[in-house]
């Protein structure tokens, strides 16, 4: 098993988690959570999270059990649905200092509702 990083229970998505603060949830089952983000960056911006305490991309993959992982790609494939993307979208995960990570608690952007432009601007 990998490593495990040290996880920040004060993290905001830890409270949101928790019913500490509030969010614009659109999904929840026993393993994810999914909500729109506070700043969107595109006409469609939510943030897919899992319920468990795992710091960034690499640490789920690594230490998430399968019932985890595979209940967070469900969640997205669901969203998706949900929200119409079918003409595109951009999932984008954040990790770490040099992947510009804000909030350490893992958590994929999905991104659509319109052309989404360069990946890398
Ligand atoms: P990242 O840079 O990948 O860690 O992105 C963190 C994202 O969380 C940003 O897009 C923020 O706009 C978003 N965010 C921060 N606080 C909240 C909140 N309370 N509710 C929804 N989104 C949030």
């Amino acid at each position: 098993m990998t490593e495990i990083k040290k996880y920040d229970n004060d993290n905001i998505f830890a409270k949101i988690i928790r019913g500490e603060i509030p969010c614009g949830k659109i999904f929840e089952d026993e393993h994810v959570l999914a909500f729109y983000d506070i700043a969107p960056q595109a006409p469609i911006h939510i943030l897919v999270i899992p319920k468990g305490a795992y710091v960034d991309l690499a640490d789920f993959s690594a230490n998430a059990s399968g019932d985890e992982i595979t209940a967070f790609h469900r969640a997205v494939a669901q969203i998706v649905k949900d929200h119409d993307l079918t003409a595109g979208f951009r999932a984008i995960s954040n990790a770490g200092g040099h992947g510009g990570q804000e909030v350490p608690h893992y958590h994929l952007h999905i991104v659509g509702g319109a052309p989404i432009g360069a990946m890398i601007p």
